[in-house]
């Protein structure tokens, strides 16, 4: 593994999907597990692209968080920045797509060891040697979780990493709408780089288009890289000096589950390899480009991690 460091922070765990497709989860006879959580999926992206990568959270001390940390080891991500708590049971959520093409989830997460880690529990020099520290919004849903993910923030940055944030909105997990949006814009203007989905900019915006001068409204001064996904049309991105679109490639989609935490794994990636690319239009045009090339085959494959790909995949695509 090469380059600089890419530390994920927040939550992790198991998704049980129904065996058989386009069930309620009333309807299910049986599920399998896949772990899961955006900030893990795309810490085993950086990794699998052969990059370092590390992922910081809490884990319950059961059968569900061994089988994480080791899936976490076993993609080559580094669990030094885990912590278990014997007292709290690992994140579960059952997911399911229905017949009607609605996602359906239900989430044990009450509270789940994911929302207890303490900023005592940090791996202060895990996080003070990260290049790039990256972080979602579920996090800030409650404390002692929500303390700790502001005080690994502030230590990164004082280190020097850039943030990247991917608010990865799942509104069924807070309390209301409202408050999502303002826990999400409560740490907004402290990121370099934000990743959000045309879904996400539709509900942080209120606007339902993705036109540049509604992504422009979540624009902040400190912002070096402002990214908007749109699914099999590619991404958008805006810097302080240039803006565009990146087109994504032609693949035949099965599950779009993970193709953003793909992208984001991509990205972040390609950027510690080549930190020009922030102000190098035609760099960034490159890493975006695999980065679309990282989500797209993410959809050809069922589930989120089982679907990452390596790096020797992405680059035939990324060539074809
Ligand atoms: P999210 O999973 O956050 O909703 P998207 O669905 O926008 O994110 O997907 C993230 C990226 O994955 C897109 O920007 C694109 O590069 C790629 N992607 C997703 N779906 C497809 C698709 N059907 N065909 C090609 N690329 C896709």
């Amino acid at each position: 593994a090469a380059g600089g460091l890419v530390v994920c922070f927040g939550e992790m765990l198991i998704d049980f999907v129904p065996t058989e497709a386009g069930v309620s989860l009333a309807e299910a006879g049986g599920f399998v597990k896949a772990p899961g959580g955006a900030p893990a999926n795309a810490a085993i992206a950086v990794a699998r692209l052969g990059g370092r990568a590390a992922f910081v959270g809490k884990l319950g001390e059961d059968e569900f968080g061994r089988m994480l940390a080791a899936t976490l080891r076993e993609n080559g991500v580094s669990d030094a920045g885990v912590v278990f708590d014997a007292a709290a049971r690992t994140a579960l959520a059952f997911v399911t797509l229905r017949a009607d093409g609605e996602r359906e989830f239900m989430f044990y997460r009450h509270p789940s060891a994911d929302m207890l880690l303490t900023g005592a529990e940090l791996n202060v020099d895990l996080i003070r040697n990260a290049s790039i520290f990256h972080y979602g919004s579920i996090s800030l849903i409650a404390e002692p979780c929500r303390s700790a993910h502001l005080k690994a923030m502030a230590l990164a940055k004082e280190a020097g990493a850039l943030l990247s944030y991917d608010p990865n909105l799942r509104l069924p997990l807070w309390p209301s709408p409202e408050e999502a949006r303002k826990q999400i814009m409560s740490i907004w203007d402290q990121a370099d780089i934000i990743k959000v989905s045309d879904v996400e900019l539709e509900f942080l915006t209120g606007h339902e288009s993705v036109a540049d001068e509604v992504a422009l409204q979540l624009w902040h001064p400190n912002l070096k890289l402002l990214l908007v996904t749109l699914g099999e049309k590619g991404c958008k991105y805006y810097t302080k000096t240039f803006h565009g679109a990146v087109e994504s490639f032609p693949v035949k989609q099965v599950d779009t589950t993970g193709a953003g935490d793909a992208f984001v794994g991509a990205l972040l990636r390609g950027i510690v390899e080549h930190l020009s690319s922030l102000e190098d239009e035609k760099k960034l045009r490159e890493v975006l480009r695999f980065a679309n090339a990282c989500g797209a085959i993410t959809t050809t494959k069922k589930g989120a991690i089982p679907a990452l790909p390596t790096a020797s995949e992405v680059k035939q695509l990324h060539e074809s």
